[in-house]
């Protein structure tokens, strides 16, 4: 199966735009590193570049790169065995010039919220390098949660997140605005802020309908692997008109190879969901199961966290940004929200079943699998780093997975 023209094409202008930025900081404009989980929106309303910290690990990882990283963290006496997916972008700041793609500049600014002992660590060791300051976001826990969030969230997300927490994140988006004109000149104006949103919205409006057009196609029209390039590298760009357009011509590419009747895999007998960060260093992983099973991965949180964790609709732009993420980190990762959504996804999609990804800060992945497993769909645990190639073996990897599917699910 040929790979999707909007996958290659955004992997195209992702490496155009990434030496653009290189060169827009050597002309001196200041670098925010920024974790996936922060307001990248403030950002691009106010013009300044930024690379998402985890999608710089994730490069270094598919290059086969994060061994050399860890490496240079151990040789400085900092832990090599922990958060490694956060641990990699400050890693390559020890060696700016060697990294991929020319290497990562050098940030004036990084944010991160602190959603765990280790990550704060980390972007406090960021915060110690010279000429670059942190900006932590706190990270706000609610007792109340309504387990069917992906229906409120999109208007009713006050009802959802509660207004406690709206209000802190909201004050603190003010206060990183004012942080951001202060130390960077630039201005914040709010009518340029709108259109990002809306822009945003467009997008994962884009991602909301490809989402359901691959749910409810059998044959699966693509893999996982052809998707998450599709939506993920238009979702580190959001707010800008080519993201939204990428949205729109991956979906539209979706559908025509719905039409013609395209399958990934024509003799499909099973539909599988794959739970946890993207395997960045063997992506060629989610092929392996197709010509031996017939089993193919349609589902990864990617897409559907597109679809259903990031609209949001209102007047008050700044509380609505403060709205896409106040709660971000409990709809992926704390249940019943979490667990609650990856049994309605794999309802949806047909699941027949669960392959689940667990790291070493797994973050409520018990409940998950619990849920799924209650549900009635198998679900097999597979522990390895997503970004650490050092802890992996992908043929056993590999068997231990054909074995699950021989037994539990083509039964
Ligand atoms: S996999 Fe989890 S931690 Fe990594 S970028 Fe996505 S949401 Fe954030």
């Amino acid at each position: 199966m040929k790979r999707l023209a909007t996958a290659t094409e955004a992997s195209r202008y992702q490496r155009e735009w990434f030496a653009g930025l290189r060169a827009r900081v050597a002309g001196g404009e200041p670098l925010a590193v920024v974790n996936a989980d922060v307001p990248h929106e403030i950002f691009r309303a106010m013009d300044i570049p930024y690379v998402v910290s985890q999608w710089w690990a994730s490069v270094i990882a598919a290059k086969q790169r994060s061994g050399h990283y860890l490496e240079l963290l151990r040789q400085r006496g900092l832990p090599d065995h922990s958060e490694q997916y956060n641990a990699l972008t400050l890693a390559s700041a020890l060696d700016p010039d060697e990294g991929p793609w020319g290497g990562l500049p050098k940030p004036a600014i990084v944010v991160g919220d602190a959603s765990g002992d280790v990550t704060r660590k980390i972007f406090d060791l960021w915060g110690r390098e010279p000429g670059v300051t942190f900006y932590p976001l706190e990270s706000a826990a609610g007792n109340e949660v309504p387990a069917n969030w992906w229906e409120l969230m999109p208007h009713r997300w006050e009802q959802a997140i509660g207004p406690a927490r709206l209000d802190l994140l909201t004050a603190e988006l003010e206060n990183l605005v004012r942080f951001l004109e202060t130390t960077t000149g630039r201005r914040f104006r709010e009518s340029r802020f709108r259109e990002v949103m809306a822009l945003v919205n467009e997008q994962e409006e884009w991602n909301r309908r490809t989402r359901d057009l691959i749910a409810r196609t059998r044959p699966a029209p693509i893999s996982v692997a052809d998707g998450i390039p599709g939506v993920m590298l238009p979702q580190w760009h959001r707010g800008t008109e080519w993201a939204r357009d990428a949205a729109r011509r991956f979906h539209d590419e979706v559908r025509e190879r719905v039409d013609a009747g395209h399958a990934v895999c024509p003799g499909e007998r099973a539909r599988l969901m794959w739970i946890g960060r993207g395997l960045w260093y063997d992506m060629g992983f989610y092929q392996r199961f197709q010509d031996e099973y017939g089993a193919v991965f349609v589902w990864s949180m990617y897409l559907a966290i597109a679809a259903d964790g990031y609209i949001r609709y209102g007047d008050d732009p700044m509380r609505a940004l403060a709205a896409r993420f106040a709660a971000f980190t409990d709809q992926l990762y704390t249940p019943p929200w979490s667990s609650e959504w990856y049994v309605k996804e794999a309802r949806l999609h047909g699941i027949d079943g669960v392959v689940h990804l667990v790291s070493d800060d797994p973050r409520g992945s018990y409940f998950t699998a619990r849920a799924l497993e209650s549900a009635g769909f198998p679900v097999i645990e597979i522990e390895a780093d997503n970004v650490d190639a050092r802890t992996y073996d992908g043929d056993r990897v590999a068997a231990r997975i054909g074995h699950w599917l021989e037994d539990a699910v083509l039964r």
